[in-house]
């Protein structure tokens, strides 16, 4: 049986960074990753104190080499299937002395074996996916000239001609934060009705336009984005700027226990990081207020872990788990 304290579902930032703490408090940790992270169409990421503009994949791999050198660190290249609750006499045969534990199946990805393990915590760190709006070449120019996250790559915007594209209620407050970059911003709600006329005319009075027609596509000449065509034909010139995805907490491996989630479809936590499943825990950006940062998403992981194993160990000695 391949027992361990923890399984972590998802090896980006928040996930490595809550493994190297629960295996630095000598437990035994599984992280499952199936090498999808959100940041992956981008080649630099920026923000992270004293890896500013190291590349994504340069930081997985190191978060991964640290986690790794410990004896009691397993990280396996798997895509979590099921998560599915022990029974209370079944978990306390694994050992798990408060009767709580999980058994956790993933399938291998890129040739590596399929996995199974018998955890007495899951957390889960599995991000978000996105869906950006339905625009033919939309893709093409994510992660070079269209970002999501403001914060982390606004400054290399600054004085652009951009634009912003959503279709989400939120858009108002983006396009203000985006206005400290640049003023000459133009928000397309692509047809949606996601701005009030006071709001539209808050966002003129600071220089900035709403265009509500409808976009046929984003256009551009070899890697650079050039403009947003509108349906009616007309291009706008912009060279790049933000773009307002959908996002999807993927957690449909937790099967038919009943995780809660918010409005905007993120597992709900308690102050410790523990969803509405007895158990199961959650960091990163799939928690709300849901996607920020890579240096927030591993601080949520190490804040979450010292909680983790605190609950372990009153969990151990019948005490209860409030760590006051
Ligand atoms: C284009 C883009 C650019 C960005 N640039 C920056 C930046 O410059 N600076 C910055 O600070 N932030 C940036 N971000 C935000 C940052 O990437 C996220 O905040 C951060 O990655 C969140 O970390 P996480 O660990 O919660 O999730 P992720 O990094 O998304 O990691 C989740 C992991 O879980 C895995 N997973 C999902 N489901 C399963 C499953 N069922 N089984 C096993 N594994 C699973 C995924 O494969 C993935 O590896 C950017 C985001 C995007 C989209």
């Amino acid at each position: 049986m391949n027992r361990v304290g923890v399984a972590i579902i998802g090896g980006g930032p928040a996930g490595l960074s809550a493994g190297l703490q629960l295996v630095r408090a000598n437990r035994r940790i599984a992280i499952l990753d199936s090498n999808r992270p959100r940041h992956s169409a981008t080649l630099q990421s920026h923000g992270f104190l004293t890896r500013d503009g190291a590349s994504p994949l340069e930081l997985r791999r190191l978060g991964r080499e640290e986690f790794e050198a410990y004896p009691t660190a397993v990280f396996s290249q798997a895509m979590t299937r099921e998560v599915i609750p022990l029974s209370a006499d079944e978990a306390i045969t694994a050992g798990f002395p408060d009767g709580i534990g999980f058994r956790v199946r993933g399938t291998g990805i890129r040739g590596a074996a399929d996995v199974e393990y018998v955890a007495r915590r899951v957390l889960i760190a599995a991000g978000l996916t996105e869906d950006l709006p339905a625009l033919p070449m939309i893709r093409a120019y994510y992660g070079t000239a269209l970002h999501s996250c403001v914060e982390c790559d606004g400054f290399e915007k600054t004085d652009k001609p951009l634009v912003l594209i959503g279709e989400t209620s939120d858009l108002f407050a983006r396009a203000l934060l985006i206005s400290r970059f640049s003023s000459d911003l133009i928000v397309f709600t692509n047809g949606a009705d996601t701005l009030r006329p006071e709001q539209e005319a808050q966002l003129a009075s600071i220089g900035v336009r709403v265009e509500r027609r409808a976009i046929d596509d984003i256009v551009g000449e070899k890697a650079e984005m050039t403009g947003v065509r509108l349906a009616d034909g007309e291009v706008v010139p912009r060279v790049g700027g933000f773009v307002r995805p959908r996002w999807h907490a993927p957690v449909e491996f937790m099967g038919e226990l009943e995780i809660e989630r918010d409005d905007w479809g993120l597992v709900v936590v308690d102050e410790r990081g523990e969803t509405s499943v007895r158990g199961v825990y959650a960091v990163g950006d799939i928690v709300p207020p849901g996607p920020q940062q890579l240096i927030i998403a591993a601080g949520n992981g190490a804040r979450v872990a010292a909680k983790l194993n605190m609950d372990m160990i009153r969990g151990m000695l019948g005490v209860g788990m409030i760590d006051e």
